[in-house]
């Protein structure tokens, strides 16, 4: 427990108050958070970049993706965040990835038809 100081009247109170005892500003960051939106797990860019481009970025979009809203439920918000941004990333690697690889392809081909 620490002693933080209220953003509205200034005065000590302890973090774990989900209010301030003096004058009733919210304190508690966690139940700011948990007013506002789930973030994007972005599962459908994950199963289309599993399907579509590179299946093991895609795979590891869909396991980040996929536990985006469990944290999220039990509360541990910096974790479902975390999970959201690894699924984006993944996702986005899987893409440029996939992409390259569709590129480097179609080229192969054009060299070998010569
Ligand atoms: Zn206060």
């Amino acid at each position: 427990m620490a002693i933080i100081r209220c953003p509205e009247c200034e005065r000590e109170v302890s973090d774990e108050a989900s209010t301030c005892p003096n004058c009733g500003a919210p304190l508690n960051k966690k139940n700011d958070r948990a007013m506002s939106e789930m973030p994007e797990n972005h599962m459908v860019w994950a199963i289309v970049t599993t399907v579509c481009c590179c299946l093991p970025f895609g795979i590891m979009s869909i396991i980040q993706a996929s536990k985006v809203s469990g944290y999220w439920e039990n509360g541990e918000y910096d974790e479902a965040m975390e999970a959201s941004e690894k699924a984006k990333k993944y996702a986005l690697i899987g893409t440029v990835v996939g992409a390259l690889i569709i590129i480097v392809r179609t080229a192969m081909e054009i060299v070998a038809r010569r």
